[in-house]
């Protein structure tokens, strides 16, 4: 059977914009199939890109040739390094976007790459044979045309990034109705086609926050907040951001508030009953923070602009599906919010969602081949966490149809691995949301370091263009050149790397001209400095990364033996067909768990959530009996 298509991805949230924009630019014959065109990139809640932990993933995306920090950096209204007066570690990128204007990004370039078809429709099933998917039926409502038409669609390969539309129902107080998100249809038949290929489907649910007119705002009742100056951009190709930031403003809920939210919790749908599935524990509702923590008389609230072109904006800090009367006193509780008009109610969605544990490391579904999953329908929440899953999962198909090693990446090399491993091993109970202290090799897996950890990795896999080559091998060479001066030029009898090591020592401070550091040294030594000070002038990022590198060069070297050990651990595989029951010296427990989600070495199976090392030595003598048969 010819195929129509290589690769067809359903779906053009965040998760599908990456993989179809991957599938493409890898030479595949790519179709983008979506509900609407004009939604495409669509930010479904807040118009913010990054954050801790997810700022990382962006960078990560961005290193690998991927689309999200391109978006953000030409469309952010605001740049903010959070954490920044932590430690490098978790500084994490966060920066508000124009949502309007970050969606056309995206259009745009879907619309300009090669290999991509953008279809608007929505996909009701999917056709499998024997095991192996074969193509999707489209049905296609044209405008002004009440019949739908329904064609089908030939392709060996499907990646399905549905996000929150499978099922979808919407909460808004007492209300209910069917809805991908507000305004826009569920998809109805999808999720019965998936069942239908052996998966098990489940429900999770997320909110949003109440949207408010510009023009009624009293700013003067807010604290303003501006951003970052000069502010730092998430793309490695990007070494300034020349828009105009615009602030925001930071206002708060008080007693009032939250007295009538207590009041009208029997009318809330997340403990009427009315909700039945669990809600990101991280984001919760106003109405959950409200209840879990009583003692508590205010609660922050952002007051985020939507964009350059709106009025609309997004009070971040309260998401909730009470009523609309209760959301109204609440809103024009907060002070500077007193006359606010309110554009879009908070609301609630409940949707299918795909046990993680269904699908392998290269996110291809273990019932069907070359069926993938990615995005929020996989358990995650997120922009980042889908455009991070939507980008491996096409890595990964077009490599199966080529027939190359699949692309795993571990969890000392990216969050995005330890993302992935989380998800296949552990599963989810609640959306899946990327923090800092999910990555024990967080010191390694910086921010700032990300392109040094990737672009290599993603030059070879082909999505790093000769573009961005040679910008990261400039940037390498003279990281390279830095790091041994750094070593060379001695202060006091100290290598400048071996200062840096010390809390109150600065890179800027010891090559700073104006500084008395210089001053100490031998002629020779001055001149290294200099030659220092230019290539910090010249790629600051880069050498910024380089100085904490040396900071934390003591922990990067013990982490570094930890990574080897562990890695021993992954590269020692377990056979897929291994029968687990028959391990009758296992745990029943272990047996169960292990059979399920099959780990494909003895590093996944550790993380397997309830497997103990116990249980991984009796699985490591059982092969070894087994191999010595
Ligand atoms: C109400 C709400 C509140 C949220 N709150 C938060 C939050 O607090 N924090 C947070 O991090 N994230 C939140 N999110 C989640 C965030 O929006 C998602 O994590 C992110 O958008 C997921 O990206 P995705 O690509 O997986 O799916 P989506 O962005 O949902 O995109 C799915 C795409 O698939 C298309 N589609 C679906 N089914 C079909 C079909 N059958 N055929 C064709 N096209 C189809 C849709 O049109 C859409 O374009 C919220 C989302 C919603 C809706």
């Amino acid at each position: 059977m010819s195929s129509d298509y290589d690769i067809i991805v359903i779906g053009g949230g965040h998760a599908g914009a990456e993989a179809a924009w991957a599938a493409a630019r890898l030479g595949a014959r790519t179709a983008l199939v979506s509900l609407s065109i004009d939604t495409v990139g669509q930010m479904s809640c807040n118009p913010a890109i990054g954050g801790v932990g997810k700022g990382q993933m962006v960078r990560e995306i961005d290193a690998l040739g991927g689309l999200m920090g391109l978006a953000a950096d030409a469309t952010g209204i605001q740049f903010r390094m959070l954490n920044a007066s932590k430690g490098p570690a978790v500084h994490g990128p966060r920066c508000q976007s124009d949502r309007h204007a970050y969606a056309r990004f995206i259009q745009q370039a879907l619309q300009g790459c090669p290999n991509l078809t953008l279809i608007e429709g929505e996909a009701t099933g999917l056709v499998i044979e024997a095991g192996h998917v074969k193509g999707v039926t489209i049905s296609d409502v044209g405008p002004g045309s009440s019949e739908s038409e329904i064609q089908n669609l030939k392709s060996e390969i499907v990646i399905i990034t549905a996000g929150t539309f499978l099922n979808g129902l919407m909460h808004l107080g007492e209300e209910t109705w069917a809805g991908g998100r507000i305004h826009e249809p569920a998809a109805r038949t999808l999720s019965d086609s998936l069942r239908e290929a052996g998966l098990t489907l489940d429900r999770l649910k997320t909110g949003t926050c109440p949207r408010v007119d510009a023009a009624t705002i009293n700013h003067d009742r807010c604290i303003r907040q501006d951003g970052d100056d000069p502010p730092q951009p998430f793309s490695f190709l990007n070494d300034r951001i020349d828009q105009e930031q615009i602030p925001c403003s930071l206002t708060a809920t008080n007693e009032d508030i939250h007295d009538v939210v207590r009041e009208n919790f029997h009318r809330a749908p997340l403990f009427s009953g009315q909700i039945q599935s669990v809600g990101p524990r991280y984001c919760p509702s106003f109405e959950a923070k409200i209840d879990r923590f009583p003692d508590k008389t205010s609660h922050q609230v952002f007051l985020e602009p939507e964009g350059r072109e709106t009025h609309w904006v997004y009070c971040n800090g309260i998401s909730t599906s009470l009523p609309r009367d209760v959301q109204k006193f609440m809103v024009n509780h907060i002070p500077g919010l007193e006359k606010a008009v309110i554009l879009q109610y908070g609301y609630a969605i409940e949707y299918d969602f795909a046990q993680p544990t269904q699908v392998t490391a290269t996110l291809e579904t273990k019932t069907t081949r070359g069926l993938y999953l990615a995005g929020q329908m996989l358990g995650t929440t997120g922009y980042e966490e889908a455009g991070a899953l939507g980008l491996v999962a096409a890595v990964n198909a077009i490599r199966s149809l080529r027939d190359d090693e699949p692309f795993i990446l571990r969890r000392d090399q990216a969050y995005v691995g330890v993302m992935i491993d989380d998800l296949v091993t552990k599963g989810v109970t609640e959306p899946y949301r990327m923090f800092t202290s999910r990555a024990e090799h967080r010191l390694s897996l910086r921010a700032d370091n990300a392109d040094r950890r990737l672009t290599p990795l993603g030059r070879e896999i082909g999505l790093v263009d000769d573009d961005r080559w040679a910008a990261f091998s400039a940037k390498a060479g003279a990281a390279e050149k830095a790091r041994t001066l750094m070593h060379e030029v001695r202060l006091d009898g100290k290598s400048i790397w071996d200062l840096l090591r010390r809390p109150d020592v600065k890179l800027e401070q010891l090559i700073s001209p104006q500084c008395g550091a210089p001053a100490s040294l031998t002629g020779g030594d001055g001149a290294m400095v200099a030659n220092l000070r230019r290539l910090a002038d010249e790629h600051p990022r880069a050498i910024r990364s380089l100085a904490i590198d040396a900071a934390y060069a003591g922990y990067l070297e013990k982490q570094a033996r930890q990574v080897s050990q562990l890695q021993d651990l992954d590269a020692k595989t377990i056979p897929h067909d291994l029968d687990y029951h028959a391990v009758t010296q296992l745990r029943h427990e272990a047996r169960e768990k292990l059979g399920l989600i099959r780990p494909a070495n003895f590093g996944q199976a550790l993380r397997v959530s309830g497997i103990t090392p116990a249980d991984v030595t009796v699985l490591a003598i059982h092969l070894a009996a087994k191999q010595g048969q």
